[in-house]
């Protein structure tokens, strides 16, 4: 579902800065080799994250959900210098893509990229991140939350996607359900929390933004 019409889509996409080539092809080669290449961030939600990341300049992003790599490659433009991208993902299908992606844009180093559960390597990751990506299981989210605030620096921004859920959350999910189930609650998380203040912005197909708020 598209929330915006046909022609401001065209309008937004005319006033967004250009797509690096590089992640054009990545987008192309997902979308030509891969399963639900719909998953990828793609051109104007990927300039999004990149500016956010030029803005905040963090030493260090954690990212839930690799996939092919767009998303992290993304972030990668806005790290302070030495900085570092921790991305978890545990299809190992879309590791060989996102690998050779990450290898050719320089960022071998830069971006360190886990195999498995998220749920299971949250909890062992050491240090707390300056910004946090949520795109993984949706079902989840609800679970995800109290892990996430836990690595969340002060001062620091965590941006979930998906949150419109193709407008699934305007309905009662069905029973069966779980991924519009899990994000409601999500939303309805992040809305009452009162150590949390959330903005979900209208930007593809939801992206919330999460900032800790400081202790008076
Ligand atoms: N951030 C990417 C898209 C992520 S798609 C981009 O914007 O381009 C969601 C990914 O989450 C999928 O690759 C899926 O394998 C992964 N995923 C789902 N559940 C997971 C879990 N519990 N732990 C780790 N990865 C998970
Ligand atoms: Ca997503």
């Amino acid at each position: 579902m598209e929330f915006l019409n046909e022609d401001i889509l065209a309008y937004l996409d005319d006033h967004c800065p250009e797509e690096p080539e590089l992640l054009k092809r990545l987008d192309r080669e997902t979308n030509l080799t891969v399963p639900y290449p719909n998953m990828l961030t793609g051109h104007m939600q990927g300039r999004f994250l990149a500016f956010i990341s030029e803005l905040l300049r963090p030493a260090n992003i954690l990212e839930i959900g690799t996939y092919t790599g767009y998303s992290a490659i993304c972030f990668a433009e806005g790290l302070a210098e030495g900085g570092q991208i921790h991305t978890i993902d545990k299809n190992p299908e879309v590791e060989e893509i996102a690998s050779r992606y990450i290898k050719e844009a320089g960022l071998g180093e830069t971006i360190i990229t886990h195999h498995g559960d998220a749920l299971e390597i949250i909890p062992a990751l050491q240090q707390q991140f300056d910004l946090i990506f949520l795109d993984a299981d949706k079902e989840n989210y609800p679970n995800y939350l109290p892990l996430l605030k836990e690595k969340l620096a002060p001062g620091g921004l965590l941006m979930v996607d998906n949150t419109l859920w193709n407008g699934k959350v305007l309905r009662k999910a069905h029973s069966g359900d779980q991924e519009t189930q899990g994000i409601q609650e999500f939303n309805s998380m992040v809305h009452e929390d009162p150590e949390l203040e959330a903005f979900l912005l209208p930007l593809r197909d939801g992206v919330t933004l999460v900032r800790l708020k400081s202790e008076k």
